[in-house]
């Protein structure tokens, strides 16, 4: 399994002694998931390949974040080439609500053009946020690990990791009177509270599209991902 999830841990939980779990090692201090655990990348679509067949796998879940891309067409390339099912694992996106100002855009780059504020609550993740370093606004960054330059001028970096609250959510952006919140499609409950804070303060909310769905069978729940694996598709 592709992980470093939310989703990817609690498949890893409900399928004991069957998974190894991937992750890319991006982050010092990753939240494990149970059993099993490789951490790094492969090297690539023939590392994967390689990877696939050394340790028998028999099946693969990409339950990677839904802007992994690279990491998702990775895999469905080297399953291909490997000839094991595939299933990717992808949790619904974010659906504005009466009273959200929400602005689609289709990149990051589209994103740090289009700014409808001064003071800017950066969401996107560490490695994203070199994206808006020419932007000459007041950027508040919130992130695991410490983003690298180039990063904006005038930057606030807040190290923290969800789930978040709320009232949380709210007090900090009255804190630093943020007037525009990015944030990426990236769906799910455990960064939503910001959407709901947004709302309720009237800010407007830059939401970065997805990157295209794989071509590759797709499941938007870890029930049905248990389902798959427990089937056989998965190889048992
Ligand atoms: P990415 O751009 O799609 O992948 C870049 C490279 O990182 C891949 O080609 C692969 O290297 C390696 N990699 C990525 N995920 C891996 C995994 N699960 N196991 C082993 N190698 C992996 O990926 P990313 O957007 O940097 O995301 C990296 C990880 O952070 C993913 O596991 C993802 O689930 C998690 N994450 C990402 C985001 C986000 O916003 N992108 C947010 C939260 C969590 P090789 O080519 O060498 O195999």
């Amino acid at each position: 399994m592709l992980g470093g999830t939310g989703e990817a841990r609690r498949l890893a939980a409900r399928l004991p002694g069957r998974v190894v779990s991937s992750l890319a090692g991006r982050v010092t201090d990753p939240r494990l998931p149970e059993g099993e655990v490789r951490i790094g990348g492969f090297g690539g679509v023939g590392g994967l390949v390689e990877w696939l067949r050394v340790n028998d796998v028999t099946a693969v879940v990409d339950a990677t974040h839904p802007f992994a891309a690279t990491m998702t067409a990775h895999a469905v390339e080297a399953t291909a080439l490997a000839g094991v099912p595939l299933l990717v694992l992808r949790r619904p996106g974010w659906t504005a609500r009466p009273g959200d100002d929400w602005r689609w855009v289709d990149s990051l780059e589209e994103a740090a053009a289009t700014l409808p504020g001064e003071r800017v609550f950066l969401t996107t993740g560490r490695q994203d946020i070199g994206v808006f370093a020419g932007v000459d606004r007041w950027f508040l960054a919130r992130s695991v690990e410490p983003p690298e330059p180039p990063v904006p001028h005038r930057l606030h970096v807040l190290l923290d990791r969800g789930p978040f609250t709320v009232d949380g959510e709210v007090a900090l952006m009255r804190r630093h009177a943020v007037d525009v919140l990015v944030t990426k499609d990236s769906g799910g409950d455990q960064t939503a509270a910001k959407l709901v804070a947004a709302r309720r303060l009237g800010i407007p909310v830059v939401v970065v599209r997805r990157p295209p769905p794989p071509a590759a069978p797709t499941v938007d729940s870890v029930d049905a991902a248990v389902e798959w694996v427990r089937r056989g598709s998965g190889g048992a």
